[in-house]
């Protein structure tokens, strides 16, 4: 079902994938968590058999260390859609950089036949001013 590659369609497709990524709306890179947590208030229904408070948070790694922002309630939902529009940017760029990767592998073989190409018409000719 695999085509074979040419570098047109190649590029064509990474053009389609960063207009996409041109469309994209508000994000915030990190992933979004959900955790159950009681208050601490001994008054509190979550210390009397109730249902612990929801809190949220977007995780993300700096320098290696995992580090998280608390996200208000009100804006979790909000949030939540910035992380996931995250989620679909990193998608399409890793899907370019794997066209660019191939690409990049098809191109090695043709310069390497051009370049003998070139090499011989530069042995048997004067004027070889190939761009
Ligand atoms: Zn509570």
């Amino acid at each position: 079902m695999e085509m074979p590659e040419s570098v047109d369609t190649l590029k064509a497709r990474m053009h389609a994938k960063i207009r996409a990524l041109g469309k994209a709306g508000l994000f915030l890179s990190g992933t979004f968590v959900r955790k159950r947590r009681r208050c601490g208030n001994p008054a509190c229904a979550c210390a009397n058999g109730g249902e612990p408070h929801s809190a949220y948070a977007v995780t993300s790694k700096v320098a290696g260390k995992t580090k998280a922002i608390y996200i208000p309630v009100g804006l979790a939902d909000e949030v939540e859609q910035w992380t996931n529009e995250y989620k679909r940017i990193k998608k399409l760029m890793k899907e370019i950089d794997e066209l660019a990767e191939r690409v990049i592998r098809l191109h090695v073989p043709r310069a390497r036949a051009a370049k003998r190409r070139n090499a011989i018409l530069a042995s048997t000719t004067e004027t070889s001013s190939e761009p």
